[in-house]
């Protein structure tokens, strides 16, 4: 076998066995219930589960919680099947029969680090807070610069601090490239453009659109996003993901309005991965990221749902 045999063979049985402890830790609440495990020797599910599947403690616990927490959500039990208990059980406490559906169709399409944070908003703990004491003479100075700016809100004076920090360091960032600028460095620059288109990819690896502007004249589209139009859109937030709630720097652009439908590259919205995970899975909608627990999504959605799995 060959390397790359080897690994899909791996891979392969991996899902295989992934599909089976599924399927085994789904059939534990029935077991429990009808007391199956007493014909064959065992004082509990746990010591049947153990005996006969090589299932942990923890596992046989979090399936029988998860079931009792489950009586009203019938979907997202159902879909324990396909995605294990570990995705399922971050929602168990928040399960109810209105977001039943909406929640198994997350669970099935979304990655555990996504959930992840999905679940925790969800209960109400994903707004980021930070206390910073300040002595008396960062006290001092902060008044100092915020009299000078003539802000009043500690947090807008801050922002404007930041803000004009991050432009001085570009700005020197780009007059050290200037003097850098050196012939030969034409490898390095390729590898960049090639990063930044890949990054750039959404929904569709389109390579060019040829369209009709309203002049009438054909301009070509490139899915390769221009850097001015890339600069503009990462500026918006300085480089943060967007989602009100997030503090992580951005990771993809994502095509508010699907590139592949408009084949332009306005309202380019820097999100995280875990936030572009929303973005294409009908929890974000709009102009302004707002969390709605909702089903909708397009046929570009469905296509990085596909892909992702
Ligand atoms: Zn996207
Ligand atoms: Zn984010």
């Amino acid at each position: 076998m060959t390397n790359r045999e080897i690994h899909v063979r791996f891979c392969e049985l991996g899902k295989e066995s992934r599909r089976i402890v599924n399927e085994l830790v789904a059939m534990l609440p029935e077991i429990a219930r009808l007391e199956i495990f007493k014909d064959y020797g065992c004082a509990s599910v746990y010591e049947y589960a153990c005996k006969y599947a090589g299932l942990s403690y923890a596992v046989v616990q979090k399936a029988l919680w998860v079931e009792e927490k489950l009586v009203e959500a019938p979907k997202l039990k159902e879909a324990l099947r396909e995605v294990g208990v570990h995705k399922v059980a971050l929602f168990a406490t928040l399960a109810n029969a209105q977001n039943d559906a909406a929640l198994a169709d997350k669970v099935k399409h979304m990655s555990k680090p996504a959930l992840q944070e999905l679940s925790k908003e969800l209960r109400g703990n994903a707004t980021p807070k930070m206390t910073i004491d300040l002595d008396a003479e960062l006290q001092f100075l902060f008044n100092k610069i915020k009299k000078q700016l003539g802000i009043e809100s500690d947090q807008e004076a801050l922002k404007a601090i930041f803000k004009a920090h991050l432009e001085q360091k570009d700005a020197m960032k780009q007059s050290h490239k200037k003097v850098q600028n050196i012939p030969g460095d034409e490898k390095s620059k390729n590898k960049k453009q090639l990063s930044e288109a890949k990054n750039a990819a959404d929904t569709q690896p389109t390579k060019s659109h040829p369209i009709k502007a309203p002049s009438g004249e054909h301009i070509s589209v490139s899915r390769y996003i221009p850097a001015k139009i890339r600069k503009e859109a990462i500026s918006k937030t300085n480089g943060k993901c967007t989602y009100p709630t997030c503090i992580k720097t951005f990771e993809n652009l994502h095509h508010q309005d699907y590139f592949a439908h408009t084949h332009n590259h306005q309202n380019l919205v820097p999100l995280c991965k875990v936030h572009h995970e929303y973005a294409h899975n009908g929890l974000i909608q709009g102009e302004n990221p707002q969390l709605t627990l909702s089903n909708e999504t397009n046929y570009y959605d469905e296509l990085y749902r596909k892909a992702r799995r």
